[in-house]
């Protein structure tokens, strides 16, 4: 199935045991049309004799890049489905470019660089960075989503601009 992988944009097979990745495996080696095929370990499978699956990208650079399309629009949808409640505050602290703190919906904080560079959720960190993608935190920072603070009394604006947040005196 299509994937963003520890590699970049690609595949992963379901879940198998060790004989049956090792068997899968060859095949793909012998099909010549992927590269960085791996085999990696779910550490909490279902059924623990099936905990392991492959991640393999294609060689064709089209392909890939329709892959990296196709996952800039998910982040993107996820990022207008829930980016209007995200809560930002400013670390005034962080220097240039600046960071920001986000409040998610299920209450977790990452920290989002405002030049867009990064982010510390970890499916940016594991899967959207390695295939150059926008993880919805960014995507919601880019697109002015949810309520920005730049300390915790006061709320720089509210998403009325079509422009990155820029602090007010900056
Ligand atoms: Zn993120």
């Amino acid at each position: 199935m299509h994937s963003l992988t520890r590699n970049g944009a690609g595949y992963r097979t379901h879940l198998m045991t060790s004989a049956q990745c090792a068997g899968f495996e060859r095949c793909l080696h012998k099909h010549g049309h992927f590269h960085r095929i791996e085999r990696q370990v779910y550490t909490d499978p279902a059924d623990p004799r099936r905990c392991y699956y492959l991640t393999y990208l294609p060689k064709d650079p089209a392909r890939l890049e329709a892959f990296v399309k196709n996952e800039m629009l998910k982040s993107r949808e996820r990022a207008e489905a829930e980016g209007s409640g995200y809560i930002w505050v400013a670390d005034l602290d962080s220097g240039t470019p600046r960071e920001w703190e986000v409040l998610t919906l299920t209450g977790s904080v990452y920290r989002v660089r405002e030049d867009l560079t990064s982010c510390t959720c970890p499916h940016f960190v594991n899967r959207c960075a390695p295939a150059m993608i926008l993880c919805k935190h960014i995507l919601a920072f880019a697109l002015n989503l949810g309520t920005f603070y730049t300390s915790e009394d006061r709320p720089l604006y509210q998403h009325t601009t079509t422009h990155a947040p820029a602090l007010a005196g900056t």
